[in-house]
């Protein structure tokens, strides 16, 4: 059987924790498995990267980012190898680009296009550990290329799905729970969590594990553990939505979890006569350099004449500001406003589709506190409120308590 495991920035934090990783990953070696481990870079060493180029620049190149913040994990794939191989195993690191993860979209934000999992096997078949760097890949120019934050959680999921195997991914925390725990010390650990419950979790702000890691493990039904401790069975995993109802330890409730995004900025464009066509036009622009637009909403206008806003992610700020200026001088009367103090609320439940009286509920809350918010948005299980920043987790403590999550 090949297990895929991941182990984020906090495990690898130093070289002590990479060697009890090491020792855990020879037990389970020893055990009989094909083991291939992703890694993350150590600690805060991708933020330190990203420092090290702002103090030249606030708007450096891309293409030269992917390069500096892919060294990150190399540092780890390299002493993790040392330590497997200090305790008389046989490893090998790889690089994305050895390992064979080929990416496509732009510089800093790139998705996985295709996985060739030969080179990876054949280190398997002749014994080897294999240890290959995540967040990163080659494109078709032949650059390094990363996969946007948190992205190591994608590389695994993506390889054990190529490779046919298994994914734990071994995190700060022991498991999914009904909220951010360092936000809410009462939340609850899930035993289980749907693919499509996490996903849209995840997407809204649950950063415990990366969206587009969840989606391909539902697309190609690759089960994935989260967890803490090495050896011990004790997180949650994602799966169907058939093997949740299965398992008996879950209560059924209407309201999965809470998510708080606070890695976002929301966009006001005002005075702007909103047809299709203008408001193309900036979308357009924001296509053009990569910017993901998450809500969008219209002000009630007269003769097409008012307001809109929509919320994108916080990372895309210099981009914004750029398209502001393009916007504000085409469109003199028009103001392109940049509100970075906002954070989105989102409440998540399969059991949304069934039931009514939520949105409801939500609001009596939201009533009751005198809460004001500036936009809502839903999806099929999820409600989502952008709120001010300094109102976020007091709602999304207040909803934990409502929907006793
Ligand atoms: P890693 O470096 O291992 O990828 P992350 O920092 O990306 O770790 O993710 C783990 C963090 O996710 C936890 O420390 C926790 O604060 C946060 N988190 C956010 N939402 C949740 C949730 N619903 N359940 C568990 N952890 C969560
Ligand atoms: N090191 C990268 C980051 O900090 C990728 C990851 O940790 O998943 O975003
Ligand atoms: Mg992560």
């Amino acid at each position: 059987m090949i297990i895929v495991h991941k182990y984020g920035g906090t495990s690898v934090a130093t070289t002590e924790k990479i060697m009890n990783i090491a020792k855990y990953l020879g037990s389970v070696k020893d055990a009989g498995n094909d083991v291939v481990v992703v890694v993350s870079a150590m600690g805060k060493t991708t933020d330190a990267l990203i420092k090290l180029a702002r103090e030249i620049t606030d708007k450096p190149d891309s293409r030269e980012m992917d390069r500096l913040m892919s060294t990150g994990e190399q540092q780890t794939i390299a002493l993790l190898s040392i330590a497997l191989q200090t305790l008389g195993y046989e490893a090998i690191s790889l690089t994305g680009a050895q390992a064979g993860i080929k990416t496509s979209g732009h510089y800093t934000k790139n998705k996985i296009a295709d996985i060739n999992g030969k080179e990876i096997k054949e280190h398997l078949s002749q014994g080897k550990i294999v240890v290959v760097a995540g967040f990163q890949g080659i494109n078709e120019a032949g650059d390094v290329t990363t996969l946007g934050r948190g992205g190591s959680d994608t590389s695994a999921v993506a390889l054990a799905a190529a490779l046919g195997g298994k994914c734990e991914i071994y995190t700060d925390v022991d498991g999914i729970y009904t909220i951010d725990p360092r936000v809410y010390k009462k939340a609850k650990k899930l035993p289980v969590i749907s693919y499509d419950e996490m996903m849209e979790l995840a997407f809204l702000g649950a950063g415990v594990m990366e969206p587009r890691a969840v989606e391909l493990g539902s697309k190609y039904g690759v089960e994935i553990y989260v967890g803490k401790s090495l050896g011990e069975k004790n997180g949650t995993i994602i799966t169907s939505v058939e093997k949740v109802k299965e398992n008996k330890e879950m209560e059924e409730k209407v309201i999965t979890g809470v998510s708080i995004n606070e890695n976002m900025v929301m966009v006001n464009v005002e005075e702007i006569t909103t047809n299709a066509q203008n408001i193309y036009e900036i979308f357009e622009k924001a296509e053009a350099s990569g910017i993901n637009i998450d809500m969008i909403s219209q002000n009630d206008v007269t003769s097409h004449h008012g307001s809109f806003a929509f919320t994108c992610p916080k990372t895309d700020i210099a981009a914004l500001e750029k398209i502001g200026e393009e916007i504000e001088s085409e469109f003199p009367q028009t103001s392109f406003i940049i509100n970075p103090y906002v954070t989105k609320v989102s409440i998540v439940g399969i059991g949304l589709i069934s039931n009514i009286g939520v949105a409801a509920k939500m609001f009596k809350t939201l009533a009751e506190n005198d809460i004001s918010f500036h936009q809502i948005s839903t999806s099929e299980i999820s409600i989502s409120l952008v709120v001010d920043e300094v109102m976020g987790k007091r709602i999304a403590e207040l909803f934990a308590k409502e929907f006793d999550l």
